[in-house]
């Protein structure tokens, strides 16, 4: 009986920047039964504009719920032993809705989008306010990435919006909230909730209480009842409504999708970090119950809070905004490679002469600079150069992003990483791994099942008063493969000098 042999299941869903998925665990194992994956196409109207259509994601998750629980079928499992669902989702992406209709009131505002540029400058009083002068409140610079700068955005340029919102009819919301509420409720709506983690992205929530920020709030001019309430990462919020075949399950986990790579990994001790290599990467750098405020560029966050009656763990950040999206461009646009799974391929075998340098800039530069002005540059272009090398920087370029962020996390805390472990999508790429630890001097741990952000959502779900299916005191570590540095200092220096002159050239284009 495959009850007896999985133990209860768990769903997850993951929604991505680049496709949402749905998997189901077994709790006796936490290993992956099936799961189904969809694109989520974006939507490009402007240079450095990124939309995606709400109603195709709710309805790409939807589909595969109910295509993942045909596969249980195929595989003589029964879905009904799904006990709870936990979400993962792309975090600061930003919807606005009507709640009387259902219906977006604006397409969501991606995370990397950087149309609230002008706001950032409206909003920093154009250099009145240094750009931390938030920061003591919500542990974040001023930047375009945050939720906060594209509510203000929508406000200001969309005449629905306004409107909505003076007639009490505009609901706020991540990919998160904005699912649980059509999960839960139908059209009509259900639950308008999110979690800490989710909430400590908005730079509306104070960082310490955990709590809308009045104060954030009235610098952003955002009236605070279109909010959610802010759960913890960790309970049953609600149930499934009859939108799908899991009608009646709980919804019992929410964790931002880079903090749930973080349970993923069952970082759950002060000073353990992972670095997750997707559309951008991200360091999350695990500080327990102490809010570090960073002098060095790195953002401070909720980490988890796994239940409503537990403290909340903090990490600091370093949010690299351009990792594996810059080898689709190299795809897409320039035509440099066919599949991104030729990168490591061809970057191996481009040699050590037409060396070149690319920083990859498409939405300003994130952490550690927080520069929306820097601009992607290629440097050091040679007769020599073949497509190859172009696709060797671009794997470089997110290896030394990664270093530029431990070196801000080593100053902020005082001592170094000892190793790092890593996940998502990127990490299939070994060339990568063996360059990310050759350039950062300390071993790169990969663990062999490459699920852990939707595994961080599924153990939230798990663990939850009312399904405790899993214990996170009792979960063992996954086996990992480690990869260790084999180049010379005096190489890593040399070569991360380099780059660092390329960041200057980037920095210094548009004066
Ligand atoms: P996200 O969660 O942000 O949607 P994923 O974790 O699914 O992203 O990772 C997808 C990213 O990984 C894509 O940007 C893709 O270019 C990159 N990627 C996938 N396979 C490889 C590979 N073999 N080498 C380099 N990059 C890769």
């Amino acid at each position: 009986d495959t009850r007896i042999k999985y133990g209860p299941l768990i769903g997850s869903i993951d929604e991505g920047t680049s496709s949402t998925r749905f998997l189901v665990f077994a709790s006796k194992t936490a290993e992956v039964l099936t799961y189904h994956q969809l694109p989520i196409p974006s939507i490009v109207p402007k240079e450095g504009w990124f939309e995606q259509d709400p109603m195709m994601i709710l309805e790409a998750v939807k589909e595969t719920i109910d295509v993942t629980c045909d596969n249980l079928i195929k595989l003589n499992i029964n879905y009904e032993d799904i006990v709870a669902i936990g979400i993962t989702n792309q975090r600061e992406t930003t919807i606005l809705w009507d709640p009387t209709t259902g219906k977006p009131l604006y397409n969501a505002i991606v995370w990397m989008d950087v149309r609230t540029s002008s706001t950032v400058d409206d909003i920093l009083e154009n250099g009145k306010h240094p750009q931390d002068f938030l920061q003591c409140l919500c542990g974040l610079p001023v930047s375009t990435y945050f939720s906060a700068l594209k509510i203000r955005w929508l406000m200001d340029n969309v005449q629905g919006v306004k409107e909505a919102i003076e007639q009490g009819r505009c609901l706020f919301g991540n990919v998160d909230t904005w699912l649980v509420w059509n999960l839960t409720g139908g059209v009509q709506g259900g639950l308008h909730i999110t979690d800490v983690t989710n909430a400590s992205r908005t730079m509306l929530m104070n960082i310490d209480t955990l709590k809308w920020d009045p104060n954030l709030c009235k610098v952003f001019n955002i009236p605070m009842n279109i909010l959610p309430q802010i759960r913890s990462s960790s309970e049953i919020y609600g149930y499934i409504f009859d939108v799908t075949k899991l009608s009646g399950v709980p919804i019992a986990g929410i964790l931002g999708d880079q903090q749930a790579a973080l349970v993923g990994q069952m970082s759950f001790e002060m000073g353990q970090a992972k670095s997750t290599y997707g559309t951008g990467c991200f360091i999350l750098y695990n500080t327990g119950t102490l809010t570090v405020r960073s002098t060095h560029g790195l953002l401070t966050t909720v980490a988890y809070q796994l239940g409503p009656d537990k403290k909340a763990v903090y990490a600091l950040e370093g949010s690299v905004a351009i990792a594996g999206i810059s080898i689709k461009w190299l795809r897409d646009n320039l035509n440099v490679l066919n599949d991104v799974s030729e990168s490591a391929e061809m970057a191996q075998a481009a040699n050590e002469h037409g060396e070149v340098y690319f920083v990859p800039a498409f939405s300003g530069l994130y952490a550690p600079y927080w520069r929306k002005d820097a601009r992607s540059v290629i440097c050091g272009l040679t007769e020599e150069t073949k497509p190859g090398h172009l696709v060797k920087a671009a794997l470089e370029a997110v290896c030394f992003q990664v270093r530029d962020v431990l070196e801000a996390m080593t100053l902020d805390c005082g001592h170094p990483l000892t190793k790092l472990l890593v996940d998502g999508g990127m990490t299939v790429n070994d060339y990568l791994m063996q360059m990310q630890a050759d350039y950062c001097g300390i071993p790169v741990v990969r663990p062999m099942m490459a699920e852990t952000t939707s595994l961080g959502a599924a153990i939230a779900a798990g663990n939850a008063k009312g399904v405790e299916v899993w214990d996170i005191e009792s979960m063992e570590a996954v086996p990992c493969d480690t990869f260790v540095p084999v180049i010379k200092e005096d190489a890593r220096d040399v070569k991360y000098s380099r780059w660092k002159m390329a960041i200057k050239r980037s920095l210094g284009w548009v004066e």
